[in-house]
């Protein structure tokens, strides 16, 4: 068996890392995972999180988790917080030794356990201060000036790859001019948008992100962890580069979105006077998925008009939906390191995710009996009294997960499916005067039906046959088909949530961009099981399949009396073949 665990993968930016360590570039790799707090992360994130602290893994590094929040009116503590569980919870067990926070009060960042007292993540606003001071360095090395266009007219002059840049009429400010301006900016004399500092370039260049480009705004803003310290905020291409770079990051690894701004990375660590050996950017396409939308703005816009009841829907592609619902972490590192890191942007198939996540619930599931559409069963040889208990092994080939016992009696359910009538050919489960064996009991027989007053079946009255019980001495007789059953009297009664793709379409951010006209309607259908009662005792540590039915996870809303289980997949993939039905 290959896990994400065992088998390393290998691509274009493992082995800069490999050649970078074998030329004695880095003491050590340190990688670091770097969100915006503005929303919760999501399986594009997944990807990012498995190779940056997959890479601090393989290669005996670090990964700092750094809240990169250089922009105050978006961000937000409740986004911090499911950040860093969904990290966590995302590479427990796997990368959690790698995983580095910041040692509260230490002036240069000191990368500490996440369990050390006091530990918490990195944030790029704690460098607030020192890249402040870099931009007067570059002020004072006439690199950088006050520019007082407004946006649009910054906009405008700036141009396009193939339209000329215009010159600022601030660009040739005096450095003492620039200081002073600057340092007023800070000072809050200026509104919102009166001023910007930009770094001085080049507006003939080529790339767009060298001309001229800004590096302070103005925002009078209540910062989620500065406070209300700063009215001047760092723009993200200044801000990146130098946390990394404080944070003694040696490889920082980005989507390829980010590729046109890397020689402004590199131009800002150049002309400043940072430690050596300074850190690199490189660049892997991002995840795209089929039959999902993956921008924080859309995820966003799903949670506040109520398509979905938060983030942590089991139908979001959120980790904390996703983990809601029931998919193992480890399935999701499977899933990222399937996909390999490429430079080439395309769209995975969802189905690719779902094979991950079967292939391992397959392997770990707990089997159960529940029946999600009941039909009565009677079995007519039975004592009203009868009270059985059956042995059950709870993970085929792996006797260590061990067995237990479920009650059998004269009172059973059925899946409604599993009788027909008028059964088409290759029909091997139950109709009139037919057989079948009950998973783990005895083969039975139907003889009769009961109608209601419209005819439809409402119960079938059988026969067991006593000698054929599974695993006993008389059992040599086969049938064709096996169905899972629940004892009536026995059964609990839960709440089965069954979820299929939220939206209809492969891609549904194609087109004119309305892609809340391709949410899938049904979703999500809500139906009463009944359950053998062993899952009363159902954890959150657990997941299980019901045995041909499909793999299921308690909600951690359940109460008690009233168990929710989510479905996590079903055990095949109807839905390319076009067969999809809840
Ligand atoms: P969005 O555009 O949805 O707001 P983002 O890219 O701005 O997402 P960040 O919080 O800035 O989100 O992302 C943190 C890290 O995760 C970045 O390094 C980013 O490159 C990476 N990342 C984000 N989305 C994906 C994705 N779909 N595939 C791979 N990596 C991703
Ligand atoms: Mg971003």
């Amino acid at each position: 068996m290959t896990t994400a665990d065992s088998v390393p993968p290998s691509d274009f930016i493992r082995d800069i890392v490999s050649a970078d360590l074998a030329a004695g570039k880095h003491s050590q790799v340190v990688t670091r995972f770097p969100p915006e707090p503005n929303g919760y992360l999501h399986i594009g994130h997944a990807k990012s999180i498995c190779l940056n602290f997959g890479i601090a893994r393989e290669f005996n590094g670090v990964c700092h988790l750094r809240m990169d929040d250089t922009n105050p009116t978006k961000e937000d503590v409740e986004y911090v917080e499911s950040i860093t569980e969904d990290v966590q919870w995302l590479i427990r067990g796997w990368a959690d030794h790698v995983l580095r926070f910041k040692k509260p009060g230490s002036g240069r960042p000191e990368a500490v356990s996440p369990a050390e007292a006091g530990a918490e993540p990195f944030y790029a606003s704690d460098y607030f201060e020192r890249l402040h001071d870099y931009a007067v360095e570059l002020i004072k090395a006439g690199k950088a000036y006050v520019c007082d266009l407004t946006p649009e007219e910054t906009d405008r002059y700036r141009g396009a790859p193939d339209k000329e840049g215009i010159p600022s009429p601030y660009r040739d400010r005096s450095v003492e001019e620039n200081l002073d301006l600057f340092a007023r900016m800070r000072a809050g004399e200026f509104p919102d948008g009166a001023r910007t500092l930009r770094a001085k370039i080049d507006m003939a260049s080529r790339n767009v992100w060298l001309r001229d480009p800004l590096l302070y705004r103005i925002r009078h803003a209540e910062h989620h962890h500065s406070g209300r310290q700063w009215c001047i905020y760092p723009l993200y291409d200044f801000a990146h580069c130098l946390s990394d770079s404080v944070e003694g990051i040696s490889h920082s690894i980005c989507t390829l979105e980010f590729e046109v701004h890397r020689p402004l990375y590199d131009w800002i660590l150049e002309n400043l006077q940072v430690p050596q050996p300074r850190p690199h950017q490189y660049e892997f396409a991002r995840l795209n998925l089929s039959y999902t939308v993956m921008s924080k703005r859309k995820l966003m816009q799903l949670v506040r008009e109520g398509r979905v009841s938060g983030w942590d829907d089991p139908r979001m592609p959120t980790i904390c939906g996703m983990r809601r619902r029931g998919v193992p972490a480890e399935a999701l590192r499977q899933f990222a390191f399937s996909i390999g890191v490429t430079k080439y942007n395309g769209v995975t198939d969802v189905a690719v995710l779902e094979h991950s996540i079967r292939t391992h619930l397959n392997q770990h599931a707990l089997r159960r009996l529940g029946v999600l559409r009941p039909l009565k069963v009677t079995l007519t040889n039975l004592p009203e009294n009868h009270s059985e208990q059956l042995a059950a092994i709870n993970l085929p080939d792996n006797p260590e997960a061990g067995s237990r016992l479920i009650p059998f009696s004269r009172h059973l359910l059925i899946e409604q499916d599993d009788f027909m009538e008028i059964p088409p050919p290759k029909f091997f489960r139950l109709r009139p005067g037919g057989e079948v064996r009950l998973k783990y009991g005895y083969i039975i027989r139907c003889d009769d039906v009961v109608r209601d007053a419209s005819g439809t079946v409402v119960e079938l009255l059988c026969t067991a046959d006593l000698d054929s019980k599974t695993g006993g001495a008389t059992s040599n007789r086969k049938v064709k088909g096996t169905i899972h059953w629940v004892s009536a009297p026995d059964a609990i009664r839960a709440q089965v949530r069954l979820y299929e793709r939220l939206f209809s379409v492969p891609e549904p951010d194609a087109g004119d961009g309305n892609f809340l006209q391709h949410l899938n309607p049904d979703s999500l259908q809500t139906v009463e099981a009944f359950l053998e009662p062993s899952l009363a005792a159902a954890t959150l540590e657990e997941r299980y399949q019901l045995e041909r039915v499909g793999y299921f996870y308690l909600d951690k809303e359940s109460q008690g009396q009233n168990p929710v289980f989510n479905r996590t997949i079903s055990l095949k993939d109807s839905w390319s073949k076009g067969t999809a039905k809840a």
